[in-house]
């Protein structure tokens, strides 16, 4: 596959030139990643008319946020948009960033969506008086005012970088980086690197940095790890059979808690392998606990960090070998033939106790912030909105009528923010749509027999084709 090295120009016109300022669409799209695309292809599919505005263009997080041997955790196979399934001639692979990025462009060739680039909504409202009829919300843009029918927000998870506060105490001659800003080795100053953060992102980053030679210093946290392969097989093909990325949100034990669960921890570099942060540490990385404080000292500054490295590294290994045994049961029970694999054994124990680095010491000269991101939509200004500032919906259908979320992870299932199944919540949502629209259909039908009714303007007059 090959990648365009920009992305589309950008244009405030719709697919056919026309000006979007002052437009009516029944329905609109923010956001054109792999979660508005695949929304758009439902709409599509459906008929109904609609527009896709993305600030940027297809692929950004992937093309601009990704470093530069960053490849999919997730086997390609597992990429399914809809109409759209992976097709290329290694499912069990891993994309890299710039086939993903293809994949994506591919995706948008493959039924031309409406999608304008270089738009920016800036505010998401609920319609005037003065707004077209059937309009129930009103978007202001970076190309003028539209309205719209129904809105599907679709503008991904990941909007801010996480950075402590504690970041502020450190020395100016250390250069900092959040993990979307990173690209490789040598974008960082000569030296050592403290890596924050052991999840999917901060693991990978410093095996990027470990591999290149340079010295790390990870600090860890309580993110789980799964094992790459298992008696033969990927453990996400063990574990598609078995039906746990089936399960919805609505039946999982944790419930709704499980949306602020950690993804486990693995690699598709090279194939796919396990990430065993026990062998780098034999190999000679330098593993702490969970980033406590920066403390100012004269000569720069001095890391604490907890005595959790013990149980980080347990419950890790723990997890993944629970794993094992859920693929085990599996296999008994259904009788399959499945080579037999030996379980792991720790390859290295950390000594007990906090910890405490002096970067100055250490020769420590950039820190690598891979503490993931936060949530936040301050141009949806509808009470679409829980305390904490998530939305409340059920798979995607907020409380306010006409005005739905897709692409969150685990919005339904394990592979709601992931290629795996954004698509079928995209075509939840497309259906919820017309559930919406086709009651004002019926009634605009019973509107031949009364005029004054449609005149009232309290019948929205869908637009779908
Ligand atoms: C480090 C990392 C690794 C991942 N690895 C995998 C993996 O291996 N497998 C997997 O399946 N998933 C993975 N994911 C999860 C997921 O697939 C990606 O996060 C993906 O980018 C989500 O797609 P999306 O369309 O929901 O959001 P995004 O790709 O973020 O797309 C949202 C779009 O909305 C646009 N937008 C935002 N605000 C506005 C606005 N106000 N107006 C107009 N446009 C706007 C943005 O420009 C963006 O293009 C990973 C995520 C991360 C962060």
């Amino acid at each position: 596959m090959s990648v365009s090295v920009d992305e589309r120009p950008t244009t405030a016109t719709d697919a056919e030139g026309a000006p979007l300022d002052g437009e009516h669409r029944e329905v609109i799209v923010v956001g054109g990643g792999q979660a508005g695309l695949a929304t758009s292809w439902w709409l599509r599919e459906r008929g109904v008319e609609h527009v896709v505005l993305e600030q940027h263009g297809i692929g950004h997080a992937w093309r601009n946020a990704r470093w530069d041997t960053f490849c999919l955790v997730t086997p390609n196979w597992q990429c399914r948009l809809p109409g759209f399934p992976y097709s290329g001639d290694d499912p069990l692979g891993f994309m890299v960033r710039n086939e993903i990025v293809a994949y994506l462009e591919a995706y948008a060739g493959s039924f031309d969506p409406p999608l304008v680039t270089g738009v920016t909504v800036s505010a998401l409202l609920p319609a005037t008086a003065e707004d077209p009829e059937g309009a129930r919300y009103r978007l202001e843009t970076s190309a003028g005012t539209l309205t719209a029918g129904q809105v599907v927000v679709a503008t991904g998870p990941y909007h801010r970088p996480t950075i402590p506060r504690a970041a502020e105490r450190l020395p100016a001659d250390v250069t900092q980086v959040h993990s979307s800003e990173y690209r490789n080795p040598e974008q960082l100053p000569t030296g050592a690197v403290l890596v924050v953060g052991s999840g999917q992102s901060g693991a990978q980053i410093a095996e990027d940095l470990h591999l290149a030679g340079r010295r790390v210093h990870l600090a860890t946290g309580s993110a789980p790890r799964v094992a790459r392969f298992y008696r033969g097989r990927d453990c996400t093909a063990w574990l598609e059979d078995m039906g746990h990325y089936d399960l919805p949100v609505d039946r999982h034990p944790l419930g709704e808690g499980v949306r602020r669960n950690k993804n486990h921890y693995v690699t598709g570099r090279g194939g796919g392998h396990d990430i065993d942060l026990r062998a780098f540490a034999r190999d000679g990385m330098r593993l702490y606990g969970r980033l406590l404080d920066v403390a100012s000292t004269p000569d720069g500054a001095v890391v604490r960090l907890g005595d959790d490295l013990r149980t980080n590294l347990d419950r890790a290994d723990e997890v993944s070998e629970s794993i094992k045994d859920g693929i085990d049961r599996w296999i008994d029970e259904h009788g399959i033939d499945a080579p037999m694999e030996a379980r792991y054994e720790p390859l290295w124990e950390p000594a007990d106790g906090p910890g405490e680095i002096d970067l100055a010491a250490e020769g420590i000269r950039t820190v690598v912030w891979a503490i993931g991101f936060s949530s936040s939509w301050p141009w949806v200004r509808l009470p679409v909105f829980e305390g904490s500032g998530y939305p409340t919906h059920e798979r995607g259908v907020t409380s306010v009528p006409g005005c739905y979320v897709v692409g969150l992870p685990w919005l339904h299932t394990w592979g709601s923010g992931r290629f795996a199944t954004v698509g079928p919540d995209a075509e939840h949502v497309v259906d919820r749509v017309l559930a919406l629209a086709a009651p004002a259909e019926e009634a605009l039908r019973g509107c031949a027999a009364a005029p004054d009714l449609r005149e009232s303007g309290r019948v929205e007059r869908p637009r779908c084709r």
